[in-house]
């Protein structure tokens, strides 16, 4: 395993950030840490790469105790911390062979990065030149330098337009296809977009801890439908496997149906039938975005 945490809590003054975590990280491996602000997701991961210590728990990353084995520790994690900072007034290539000192890496490794990671038409110019996209890949490329089994990414896509978004995320999953990447999120699209598994932590504790694919084969599928007209929400539950119906706004319905069989074409001949008309009838995934806010509502 790349990251073990068991029975971890954090305390800041009597405030407890963290209660009682346990997770396993396997490799390759990506996993999304999705939860609202003020989780606890950016404590976790500085927990994880030795910034801070936890108040109580054991946590091992690439095999290495944090408390015993800082160094080695560090040796096996990248990290990209929370608002990525950069020195704006260094030079891209300045500043990444000023950390390769730190971690004592070689030149052809600062090149090989700046390849990785997309930079190397940008690389001769100064940090606060940058896009915000490609300050993201400075701060990817910092974290890769020591080439390390562990990357731990904190909301690396915040703030990027959706350009830049698509870029890093391609890049995010093809480091995941060799390495552990762990990475937090307020935003379950991003999970969806680049991870094999969410955790999903809420003030403090998991609430969840699953494959995407497990969501994606869930035997449940809602329909949002809309009408010309007010239906009764009773006569709708006369539609094949409805689990549920909410009428959401004006004439918006939204069925879930107990099946992972496409219902759209029996909402279709259900409302002919029945002489109503449809303004618009939609599909959506909802597992993991019901499992999120279900989960996180309170
Ligand atoms: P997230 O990254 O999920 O938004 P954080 O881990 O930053 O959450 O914060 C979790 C909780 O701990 C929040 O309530 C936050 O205010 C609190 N917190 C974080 N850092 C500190 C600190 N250094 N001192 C006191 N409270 C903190
Ligand atoms: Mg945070």
């Amino acid at each position: 395993m790349s990251i073990e945490v068991s029975g971890v809590s954090k305390l800041y003054g009597t405030q407890k950030a963290l209660n009682n975590i346990s997770f396993k990280v396997g490799k390759p491996e990506i996993v999304g840490f999705l939860g609202p602000n003020g989780a606890g997701k950016s404590t976790m991961m500085k927990i994880l790469t030795t910034y801070i210590n936890a108040s109580e728990g054991h946590i091992k990353v690439n095999t290495f105790d944090v408390d015993q084995d800082q160094k080695n520790v560090q040796k096996s994690v990248g990290y990209l911390p929370e608002n990525n900072p950069l020195y704006l007034d260094m030079y891209v290539k300045e500043y990444l062979a000023f950390n390769a000192q730190v971690y004592k890496v070689s030149k052809e490794r600062i090149q090989e990065v700046i390849e990785l990671t997309g930079l190397t038409i940008e690389s001769h110019k100064k940090i606060e030149q940058l896009s915000k996209g490609y300050r993201q890949r400075v701060g990817l490329a910092c974290a890769l330098l020591h080439n390390p089994e562990v990357l731990i990414l904190d909301e690396p896509t915040t703030g990027l337009d959706p350009n830049q978004l698509v870029d890093i995320r391609h890049l995010i999953k093809s480091i995941g296809q060799t390495k552990t990447v762990f990475l937090s999120t307020h935003i379950m699209q991003e999970v969806e977009a680049m991870c094999d598994r969410v955790i999903i932590i809420n003030k403090g504790e998991i609430v969840a801890d699953k494959k995407l694919q497990e969501l994606r084969d869930n035997k449940e599928q809602t329909v949002i439908v809309e009408f010309d007209y007010r239906v009764e929400e009773a006569f709708l539950k006369n539609l094949p496997k409805v689990k549920s119906v909410i009428n959401t706004h004006g004439f918006v319905y939204e069925i879930t149906f107990e099946t992972s069989e496409d219902m759209r074409s029996h909402v279709f001949d259900f409302t002919h039938d029945n002489q109503l008309k449809i303004l618009q009838l939609n599909q959506k995934n909802a597992s993991l975005e019901s499992l999120f806010r279900e989960l996180t509502s309170n």
